[in-house]
């Protein structure tokens, strides 16, 4: 199979794609396929060319303007880099494969359609009940000692996608931690994180794993970006949930997590029914709508949400007195009542002469 690669030096792209293509090009190779690859140059001159050229380990036509125009436009290459895999009648055997190799190395090979239907029904597969040994090449303990994936077996699995670069991720690791640890040391309960790092290099997720009391796939394996791509991870932080049964139970584990904490376990769908419901209860105790002596405007009873209290300014899940004028928000058990609002009238509380005017005789919104 003959491949023609447009590529040029000066992008960045292009430089970002060829060392990914020359792994799977030479993990084909050392398999006996009967793979090459030719390297049209969109460079400008001939210097960019030659710096671009030394880093492949492929054929090359010669630097030539006019040839760059002309395979360009019959094979319709409207960006770079692009890799077009031809038949023997070398019209195109199939569109642009950049993007199969970025996801799937060498196993994209032979690069048709045929093949990526394949390979989204493998990962569909893994996704839908994988058996834990297929997801993971590798595991380590916070210590760095391979753990056999065969310790997950019979839990129910978060599989914590972050990076010690991004702060959200650094607070919800700090969540985490507190509901892991809740839950295998206080209920006893199966359950067991593996972090999925998408730290930039090896430094930061040595930073981010300090922090963590659970297992982590090697930062040099491979199977960190199939995960990412199984699961379809679009941004960090992000848990997957997945049963004892290895189907998934919730792709917003991270919501769970900060509203539920370790009471949420197992994360299933009748426990959060369950939790709700309960809940509810809690909440029938509480009025609909309070004054605070703290605050100016009045606070309304909402749920359920996890908030930081703008008061004690500890983090807070559930039930919230908050304000629809500033987003002031306040533990329940915080709430100093000026005047209870069971009914939405013109209040009259201490608070009400320092009040703007507008605020002190609200306009009933429905019931
Ligand atoms: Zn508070
Ligand atoms: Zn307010």
């Amino acid at each position: 199979m003959i491949c023609l690669l447009f590529s040029a030096n000066w992008s960045r792209p292009c430089k970002a794609f060829i060392p990914q293509l020359v792994q799977a090009y030479n993990a084909l190779k050392d398999t006996g396929q009967e793979l090459e690859v030719i390297f049209v140059s969109f460079d400008r001159d001939e210097n960019g060319f030659n710096e671009h050229f030394k880093s492949m380990p492929w054929l090359v036509v010669p630097f030539n303007v006019n040839l760059q125009k002309i395979l360009g436009n019959l094979y319709k290459v409207n960006q770079i880099p692009s890799f077009i895999p031809l038949g023997i009648d070398t019209k195109m055997l199939a569109k642009d494969a950049v993007g199969l190799i970025k996801d799937y190395g060498a196993d994209a090979f032979p690069f048709t359609k045929k093949r990526q239907e394949e390979l989204k029904a493998i990962d569909e597969a893994k996704r839908q009940g994988g058996k834990l040994d297929e997801l993971f090449n590798g595991i380590k303990n916070t210590f760095d000692v391979e753990v056999h994936p065969s310790v997950l077996v019979g839990k129910t699995i978060g599989l914590y996608f972050g990076a010690h670069w991004c702060p959200p991720c650094r607070d919800f690791t700090v969540q985490l931690v507190e509901a892991y640890s809740d839950i295998i040391n206080d209920k006893n309960q199966e359950f067991e994180v593996v972090f999925i790092s998408t730290d930039r290099d090896h430094k930061e997720f040595d930073l981010s794993v300090t922090k963590m009391p659970w297992l982590a796939v090697p930062f040099d394996d491979k199977s960190r970006q199939d995960l990412c791509r199984i699961f379809e991870v679009k941004w960090i932080p992000s848990l997957i949930l997945l049963g004892p049964d290895g189907r998934t139970i919730s792709t917003n584990g991270r919501a769970m997590i900060s509203l539920y904490g370790a009471r949420g376990f197992p994360f299933t769908e009748p426990k959060i029914l369950e939790i709700e419901a309960s809940l509810m209860k809690e909440g029938h105790g509480l009025p609909p709508q309070v004054m605070d002596c703290k605050h100016e405007h009045i606070l309304k009873l909402e749920m359920p949400k996890a908030f930081i209290c703008d008061f004690c300014k500890k983090r807070g899940t559930f039930w919230a007195f908050s304000c629809d004028v500033c987003g002031y928000d306040l533990h329940p058990s915080e709430n100093e009542n000026l005047e209870v609002m069971r009914e939405m009238t013109t209040f009259n509380c201490a608070m009400a002469k320092f009040l703007p005017k507008q605020d002190r005789a609200p306009t009933p919104k429905g019931t």
